[in-house]
């Protein structure tokens, strides 16, 4: 078994590194030079999907910068790790400031307002997990007051699959989910729009390179089977929810809709932001099969995460809309690492551009739950908003909005943008 490394902080990290894309150096933007995320985006007369690198407001087409042969995603991601990082090493030196190349790469750019951004790859298989032990606690005690944890919480990560037909590009909006449900004084089901729609705050992982069928990945490579991260909203029905996820789980309260952000932050742009893995004191170490050295080093990272909501009112009056919640990745009770090799161990085989949801990432404080379940008690404390609107679960018209970023002092910030939706009103039933 090999040793994994410590993640490479290198020359394309330097705070000091500028680009010759004025953009890039707004200390404001979430796109600088240490950041290059990878997504798919197309001008208005492409038929195509073509592989881009943000730059400040910029996009870097890649292939017309001559850094990639095709414009698979797919076929990128399942590069050697040492490969992804010579193509990053490739599109800083192009895009520093002084670079002899800047006329090829400046007629490879384009305005990222110019362009639509589409989903990052080809998504083949979609599991999410459940890794807050926040959301799972506050959630539990909702449903078990007096068992809120279940006994297996703490020794396996949990997780179910999900469906990747319905995960829609940011910017989108979905209707309003239809389906059975049964309020707690009726004794059968009655059918209509779901009442009770929320949002969940989550990380996607993207896989990179894929393990054959009966081939467990271990921890001390598991890294090197992770393209990257970007925001996720798994939107969930929680009365369809209640009424079906016993016996098997969620299903048709979570596959009508999930949003992710265009842009996929690489590893390698994380690897300074990335914090020790560890574990209260009195909770089971992980099993050995879910331990490693490395993961304990560096085996978290510290993304902070940002909910906010803008409804159709704050949008007429030209309001931006309310933050309502923050909270950070560090926070998780399973690592990136943790999560592949638990997929694996019993030899269950992952693709290149397959998704992992990290389930809703809720911090330790009560306003910092990552969906309304938790903000609101279930219903039972209306949220208040800034113009006098309140809020239990969505509203027609509510737009929800992700966003993320890493920063430490010393440090370039970097960004993942954002994941935005909007709720319409369900559709008639027949
Ligand atoms: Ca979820």
């Amino acid at each position: 078994m090999t040793t994994a490394q410590a993640p490479v902080i290198d020359a394309t990290h330097d705070p000091a590194l500028q680009s010759w894309v004025e953009s890039a150096n707004d200390p404001a933007t979430d796109f600088p030079i240490q950041n290059l995320p990878f997504g798919r985006f197309r001008r208005e007369d492409d038929a195509d999907w073509r592989i881009g690198v943000a730059i400040g407001d910029q996009v870097l087409d890649l292939r017309a910068a001559k850094l990639i042969a095709s414009n698979d995603m797919n076929r990128l991601m399942r590069l050697l790790p040492e490969s992804r990082r010579s193509v990053r090493q490739a599109i800083v030196e192009g895009l520093r400031a002084g670079s002899p190349q800047q006329a090829t790469f400046k007629a490879a750019l384009h305005a990222q307002s110019k362009v639509e951004m589409g989903l990052p790859c080809e998504i083949g298989d979609y599991t999410d997990f459940y890794t807050s032990i926040h959301h799972a606690t506050t959630i539990g005690k909702q449903l078990r007051p007096d068992n809120p944890l279940l006994p297996n919480y703490k020794w396996v990560p949990i997780g179910y699959h999900g469906r990747a037909s319905s995960i829609m590009p940011s910017g989108g909006r979905f209707h309003r989910p239809n389906g059975q449900t049964r309020a707690a004084d009726q004794e059968r089901p009655s059918f209509g729009p779901s009442r009770r729609l929320d949002y969940e705050l989550e990380l996607a992982m993207f896989i990179a390179r894929p393990n054959a069928v009966g081939e467990p990945i271990p921890m001390a490579s598991a890294e090197d089977h992770v393209f990257g991260v970007a925001l996720f909203n798994d939107w969930s029905a929680r009365d369809i929810q209640a009424w079906e996820y016993q016996p098997l789980g969620p299903f048709l309260s979570k596959n009508f809709a999930s949003t992710l952000s265009p842009w996929v932050v690489t590893l390698d742009a994380l690897a300074p932001f990335r914090v020790p893995f560890s574990r209260p004191a009195g909770d089971p170490e992980p099993l050995p099969y879910l331990d490693a050295p490395a993961n304990r080093a560096y085996g978290a990272v510290s993304i902070e995460l940002e909910v906010w909501l803008q409804t159709a009112a704050m949008r007429k009056a030209g309001h931006a809309g309310d933050r309502i919640s923050q909270s950070n990745t560090r926070d998780a009770y399973w690592t990136m690492a943790q999560l592949v090799a638990h997929h694996t161990v019993n030899g269950c085989n992952l693709r290149a551009g397959d998704l992992f949801g990290s389930g809703t990432l809720s911090g330790p404080l009560p306003e910092q739950g990552g969906s309304l379940m938790e903000l609101s008690a279930g219903g039972k404390r209306p949220l208040q908003l800034s113009n006098g609107e309140t809020r239990t679960y969505l509203e027609d018209g509510d737009a929800v909005i992700l966003r993320g970023f890493c920063q430490r002092p010393g440090l370039r910030r970097i960004g993942l943008g954002e994941c935005r939706a909007e709720v319409l009103p369900a559709r008639p039933v027949n």
